[in-house]
């Protein structure tokens, strides 16, 4: 599936240029949980596993952590800590934190490169069920923001509707996110709460 992105620029001598990307969407992303049957996980296997056992007050069902894009930036050493595994990062936030911050960006990337914490990197933009459009007047951090909750939305589904009993926790301090995440019934806490 094809869908075309058109970005509006304003040149030096102040005519407006209208810029078109193709981009490509795919529907065969796997959602990297060993508690999925419909996922075909590519040859090293799911990097998310079926018995998550993330230690937290807050919330005692077995769950994956999916963190917003200001999470990683000022939490970054809390990602790192060995006792917080299995967790789900979205492009959407690799992107953000890539054009953020170059020294988070290395060091989530180095997390994610650890077999031994179990994080997954998740393309959700290429992914035509979690893919979204921005909307007219729609902030580029309130559509990113969407995103994030979109793809959080799908992972809940996607386990649930295959009797996996793993949860979605999405962590995020924006205040707005947690509120639209909590409507659309998603667990949404501001910190990890590793204990
Ligand atoms: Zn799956």
């Amino acid at each position: 599936m094809l869908t075309n992105k058109v970005f509006l620029k304003k040149t030096k001598k102040g005519s407006i240029l209208k810029i078109v990307r193709e981009h490509y969407l795919r529907d065969d992303i796997a959602c990297g949980s060993a508690c999925c049957d419909i996922c075909v996980h590519d040859e090293k296997g799911p990097v998310l596993e079926d018995n998550p056992g993330n230690p937290s007050q807050q919330f005692s069902e077995e769950h994956y952590i999916i963190p917003d894009t200001n999470v990683v930036l000022h939490q970054i050493d809390v990602l790192e800590d060995t006792a917080l595994q299995n967790v789900i990062i979205l492009q959407t936030v690799v992107e953000e934190v890539r054009h953020r911050s170059a020294p988070a960006y290395k060091r989530l990337k180095e997390v994610l490169a650890n077999p031994g914490k179990h994080f997954y990197s998740f393309a959700n933009e290429f992914n035509k069920e979690t893919y979204i459009e921005r909307e007219p007047g729609e902030k580029s951090n309130d559509r990113n923001d969407r995103a994030i909750r979109e793809a959080a939305i799908w992972y809940r589904d996607h386990l649930s509707k295959q009797n996996c009993s793993v949860k979605i926790v999405l962590i995020t301090n924006d205040a707005d996110n947690r509120a639209k995440a909590k409507q659309s019934g998603l667990v949404a806490f501001t910190d990890f709460d590793i204990s």
